[in-house]
């Protein structure tokens, strides 16, 4: 099997947009497609439950493509260097090519993959396919790195519009015989309790195909009253786009170009707002890339000695949904049930975590990369950090967010609330959010008993508030 080209699959589970593919195909050799389960490395990061599952359906997807088009998908297994360089030499591929990643490991390992390979003669050779700006070309005046998000945004604005996406290929050339891969189904990726995987099931079609109509759907309507409707956890608002961009079986370039065609003909605030959160997601990625220890150490050295008080039982009653706080258990339950939460109230159980019960922004941010489907450690990173108030461009710790308040004003009429907490859903809109209110006839009649069918809140809002508050200015009196 002369002169054939590997590509080598990781976060870019897709054919369309996929510079990696395109280069093989221009190569005119036939080519060798892989994805390498590599559990050796990542330590806390590799992949979490949920998305295990979407890479499960993914990876069957990619393969069902690929076949469409006279390929298929080689799976191997291993550490990432071995099992490259050993299908390099089983196949006696003269060029081996990638789509590059953005984490201080992956980038370590992959430097140390091309240049063996290069030194053995074999061309390696990597393409960007996850970033609309990649971080190098994103540069202060001064030549450095963006700590806030608004001059990163106008910088990426000044620069040349991101490319038009490629277009996948209708056939791709095989090998005369394929090398040997391992049975999907025994890398046991799907939980073990299908329970858990129903609601996954019920609510996400993984795959390429999934993203392309996802992204249609959503320019088609949702984008136009994307502005006026992204804060409202009740209403489907949002592109839910992120699980899908996470393992890369869509583009940011394919998203972004979709958006611009809406922007141009049609206008109004939707389109500029949808591109913004974008470039907040590409803001994440430079953040990763410069800051390399994102994932595990504040930005702001200071807050590593910040005084909280970890408890199990709490951070068991967050994780649960069942801290007493309505709109924190609608959403850590919408977590555990789709795999996937809104960004408002990510926010608002990521604050109600961090300062309502002090326990460490790294327990949040590890329970999210276990359980969200669109799981990406530089967004989760970043917004663990900006929660917490120790990121670069992050909220500021003593703006604690009040969990009644954001849902009276983002969830008006409880409907979402009612849709995770059916045991609340008789309750009147005015209790719907603060049930510790309602007099005890109310309670009676929706067949509420506080303690019992539903928990009280696990701290007092207020009281937590001002120890929040407390705990924050005493790190500032240390770090003075
Ligand atoms: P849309 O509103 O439709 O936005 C489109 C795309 O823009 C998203 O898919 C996403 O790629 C990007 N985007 C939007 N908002 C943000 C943001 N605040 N930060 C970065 N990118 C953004 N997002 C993840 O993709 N993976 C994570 O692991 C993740 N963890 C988070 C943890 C916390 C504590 C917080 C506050 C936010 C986190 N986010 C994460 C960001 C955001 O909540 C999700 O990207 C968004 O909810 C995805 O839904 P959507 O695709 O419908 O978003």
């Amino acid at each position: 099997m002369a002169k054939c080209t590997i590509v080598w699959f990781r976060r870019d589970l897709r054919l369309a947009d996929n510079p990696a593919v395109a280069a093989a195909i221009a190569r005119g050799a036939p080519v060798v497609p892989v994805y390498i389960l590599d559990e050796s490395t990542g330590g806390d990061w590799r992949t979490g439950a949920a998305q295990r599952w979407w890479l499960h359906h993914s990876l069957a997807a990619l393969d069902s493509d690929l076949r469409a088009r006279g390929s298929r998908l080689v799976l191997r297994r291993g550490p990432a260097d071995q099992a490259i360089r050993a299908l390099q030499r089983e196949t006696g591929a003269s060029s081996v090519l990638w789509n590059r990643r953005y984490d201080a490991p992956g980038r370590s390992l992959d430097g140390v993959i091309k240049s063996g390979l290069r030194e053995d003669g074999v061309a390696a050779e990597s393409f960007n396919a996850a970033l609309l700006f990649e971080p190098l070309t994103v540069r202060t005046k001064a030549g450095g790195h963006f700590r806030v998000y608004t001059p990163f945004v106008k910088a990426c604005r000044a620069l040349p519009e991101p490319a038009a996406p490629l277009p996948a290929p209708l056939r791709i050339p095989a090998p005369a015989s394929w090398p040997d891969s391992d049975p999907l189904d025994s890398w046991r990726l799907l939980p073990r309790s299908p329970d858990w995987a129903g609601g996954l099931r019920e609510t996400w079609t993984p795959g390429e195909a999934g993203a392309r109509t996802r992204l249609a759907s959503f320019l088609d309507g949702g984008l136009a009253r994307y502005a006026a409707r992204r804060d409202r956890p009740d209403v489907d608002g949002t592109s839910r786009l992120s699980p899908h961009l996470a393992l890369g079986e869509i583009g940011p370039r394919q998203i972004w170009m979709g958006a611009r065609d809406v922007e141009r003909s049609e206008g109004g605030d939707g389109p500029a707002k949808f591109l913004a959160e974008l470039l907040w997601r590409e803001f994440c990625h430079h953040q990763l890339f410069h800051e390399e220890s994102l994932p595990e150490n504040p930005v702001r050295p200071e807050f590593a000695a910040f005084p909280w008080r970890p408890s199990p039982a709490l951070l068991a009653a967050w994780r649960k949904g069942a801290t007493g706080v309505p709109i924190v258990d609608a959403g850590m339950r919408q977590l555990w049930r789709t795999g996937w939460m809104h960004n408002r109230v990510r926010m608002v159980v990521g604050s109600f975590l961090v300062k309502n019960l002090l326990q460490p922004w790294r327990d949040g941010e590890a329970w999210f990369w276990d359980t969200l489907v669109d799981a990406d450690l530089a967004n989760n990173a970043a917004g663990w950090q900006w929660v917490a108030g120790c990121g670069a461009d992050a909220a500021p710790f003593f703006r604690v967010f009040n969990p009644v308040l954001q849902g009276e004003r983002f969830d008006s009429a409880g409907a979402y609330v009612r849709r995770y907490i059916p045991e609340l859903a008789a309750l009147p809109d005015d209790f719907i959010h603060k049930p510790w209110t309602a007099g005890a006839s109310v309670l009676r009649k929706a067949g509420v008993t506080l303690g019992a069918t539903y928990p009280e809140p696990v701290v007092d809002l207020a009281a937590s508030r001002a120890r929040a508050l407390e705990a924050f200015a005493s790190l500032r009196r240390g770090a003075t």
